[in-house]
């Protein structure tokens, strides 16, 4: 259980296992997995074991693993390669409605570009 929690946050319940998850990795601090509405085949979520609902929330020690592990994904997900053509991707956390946040659990979005896809990203 994430030392803050909230037991009606949908992602805290991915975090516990009270609802299922493809489940990429899990650190101390962090928890990944895939989102259940790719944008992009290996569309890819990583959350903080914190509840909280935006990134200023977050204590630092938590944000501290995101982007090594987002490193460590994009190497699983093989769009590391950058440079070969038409091989990229986006990382992606947005804060408040107006932002187009829709889960209030803090969310990194790892979403692959590869050529042959026309996700929106
Ligand atoms: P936001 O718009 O808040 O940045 O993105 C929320 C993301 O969470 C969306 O891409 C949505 O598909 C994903 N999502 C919402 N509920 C679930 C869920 O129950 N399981 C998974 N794996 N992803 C979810
Ligand atoms: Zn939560």
């Amino acid at each position: 259980t994430p030392v803050a929690h909230d037991a009606a946050c949908i992602f805290c319940k991915i975090i516990n296992g009270e609802i299922p998850s493809f489940k990429l990795i899990e650190t101390e601090h962090t928890f990944s997995f895939l989102d259940i509405q790719p944008t992009a085949e290996g569309h890819t979520l990583i959350i903080p074991k914190y509840h909280g609902a935006k990134l200023h929330d977050i204590p630092d020690e938590y944000l501290a693993e995101v982007l090594p592990i987002t490193k460590k994904l994009a190497k699983i997900l093989g769009v590391d390669k950058v440079g070969s053509d038409g091989l990229g991707y986006n990382v992606l956390q947005n804060n408040g409605r107006i932002a187009h946040q829709e889960v209030d659990h803090v969310h990194f979005h790892l979403i692959p570009k590869r050529d042959k896809e026309t996700g929106l990203g």
